[in-house]
């Protein structure tokens, strides 16, 4: 039997990367993936196939509706080849996991293929695809089993035309009309990916926003971008059956005045979250404690209630974020070479790669109200800048939350062009506690988007800001 420093179970940005950091530290380390290609969700049927078609269908909605603003004449007849823009995504995604596959030998690790789960606390059992076993041995086992799809009680996903975001993903036609339940991150990335290639798209949101987890400013300017592409944005229904007939799929749901809806779609996607995945693990075997929510219960070391065993990513509470799985395996595997490492939750940054693109990070007004802190507010609109009108991208704004008092930066919600990438400034100057005033006193290229991140800081330290 192979005996192992580490072994972790689950190859998503979780299990690869505390994989890669477990070597890095001089632990033998085997990465166990049911699946044959590494990556888990996020490379797989995640962050990257879900980037790569927002990416195309940006590509086809500039050329259809703004080419001609900049001078730039296209045949009228312009078409998408769907199943050409699905390919190129998968070979997206095939260079991405093999990319892991290099890691993973670069750094040594044993990788197994195979259904991974506990024989004992320090025994994992590994149940290949010819339905033969073997066991390993390791003195540490990290559970980085990631999470699925959830679904509402009532609904029958049939995979065909009720469908969570995985068929979302690998359609083999646009859909026509287009009914997505939850209007969250997956609801609207994949909603716009849809709606520019031509689908008719109803979001139905039980809360009375989309992103209701996110600053309300950022929702409601979201919002405006897919009302004015006349998606059907229907807030405040609560969806209570879902039924397909023939090739079409008939959702009722309830409005906030008791009364009945009934939407019609040929397709229905599923987008109501995600629920932590631990089946076929076997955790009892070990005496690891899964709580009522389904999640490995962990400490505030990632470590479960057996000593040796931890968890990371999206199996245990907080975001599920493929970066944040990536600081947890990181931490975990520094934790096992007995350092001493950190994360600092509140500064892992949210993003929705609509466009515009959605970025934060910290606290929300919402948030800041409720604890009581004083703040102000310091805001600038992207149209102000003089690079977003170049490129004509003039949707957005800066929003900087800062302490009255001290001037630090709590929090920062901005919605524009290449927000996604513009937030690791605010990120960065968080973690260095910067106030307003820091950001508002260094030098921003010129002409940039992250011009505005300056001018909100300006407008949040004295009112200052140059250009409004
Ligand atoms: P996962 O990536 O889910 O990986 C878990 C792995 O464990 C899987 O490969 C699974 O097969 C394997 N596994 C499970 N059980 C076993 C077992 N018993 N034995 C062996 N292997 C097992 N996050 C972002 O930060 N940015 C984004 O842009 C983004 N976009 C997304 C788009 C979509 C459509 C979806 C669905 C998710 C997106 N996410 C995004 C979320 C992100 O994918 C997850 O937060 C991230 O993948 C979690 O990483 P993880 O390592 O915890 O788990
Ligand atoms: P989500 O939690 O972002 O959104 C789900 C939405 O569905 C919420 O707005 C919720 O109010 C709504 N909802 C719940 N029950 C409902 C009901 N019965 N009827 C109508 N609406 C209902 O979840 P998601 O969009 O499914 O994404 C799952 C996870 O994947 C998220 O945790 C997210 O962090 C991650 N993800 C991240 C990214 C990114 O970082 N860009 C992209 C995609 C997914």
């Amino acid at each position: 039997m192979k005996s192992y420093d580490v072994a972790i179970i689950g190859s998503g940005p979780g299990g690869y990367v505390a994989a890669i950091r477990c070597s890095q530290l001089g632990m033998k380390t085997a990465l166990v993936e049911k699946y044959s290609t590494l990556g888990g969700t996020c490379l797989n049927v995640g962050c990257i196939p879900s980037k790569a078609l927002l990416s195309s269908s940006h590509h086809y909605e500039e050329a259809t509706k703004h080419f001609a603003d900049h001078g730039i004449e296209v045949p009228s007849d312009i078409k998408v080849n769907l199943e050409k823009m699905i390919a190129r995504k998968q070979s997206v995604v095939d260079q991405t996991t093999s990319g892991i596959d290099f890691l993973m030998k670069k750094n040594e690790i044993d990788v197994y293929e195979g259904l991974g789960s506990f024989k004992d606390a320090t025994h994992v059992n590994i149940k290949k695809n010819d339905d033969s076993t073997e066991t390993i041995e390791a003195k540490n086992i990290i559970i980085a089993t990631g999470s699925k799809p959830s679904n509402l009680p009532f609904i029958k996903l049939d995979k065909e035309r009720i469908i969570t975001s995985t068929e979302a993903l690998k359609l083999k036609e646009i859909p026509k009309q287009l009914v997505i339940i939850g209007g969250g991150v997956i609801g609207l990335e994949l909603g716009q990916v849809y709606y520019r290639l031509g689908a008719e798209v109803t979001v139905i949101e039980y809360m009375d926003r989309i992103l209701p987890t996110m600053d309300a400013g950022l929702s409601k300017e979201l919002n405006k971008v897919f009302k004015k592409a006349k998606c059907n944005m229907l807030m405040s229904h609560k969806v209570t059956s879902v039924e397909r007939k023939g090739k079409q799929v008939i959702i009722k749901a309830e409005n906030k005045k008791g009364e009945n809806v009934e939407i019609k779609g040929d397709y229905c996607l599923v987008s109501v979250g995600r629920r932590p995945y631990t089946d076929g693990l076997n955790a009892e075997a070990a005496g690891v404690k899964i709580n009522d929510k389904g999640q490995v219960e962990v400490n505030d070391h990632l470590q479960t209630n057996i000593k040796n065993i931890y968890a990371i990513g999206d199996v245990v509470r907080g975001a599920m974020l493929a970066h944040k799985a990536e600081e947890e395996g990181v931490f975990v595997a520094e934790t096992i070479a007995g350092q001493k490492p950190h994360i600092d939750y509140n500064l892992i940054p949210g993003v929705v790669y609509t466009w515009p693109e959605v970025a934060a990070v910290g606290k929300t007004e919402e948030e800041l109200k409720d604890a009581n802190v004083d703040y102000k507010v310091g805001q600038f609109p992207f149209r102000a800048l003089g690079r977003a009108r170049a490129s004509g991208d003039i949707d957005g704004f800066v929003k900087i939350l800062a302490d009255k008092k001290t001037d630090e930066v709590l929090g920062v919600h901005m919605i524009g062009a290449r927000c996604a990438d513009l937030i690791a400034e605010a990120v960065t100057a968080m973690e260095f506690r910067a106030s307003a005033e820091d950001i508002s006193r260094y030098s921003h290229a010129h002409p940039t988007f992250a011009e505005a991140v300056k001018e909100a800081a300006l407008a949040a330290t004295e009112n200052r800001a140059l250009h409004v």
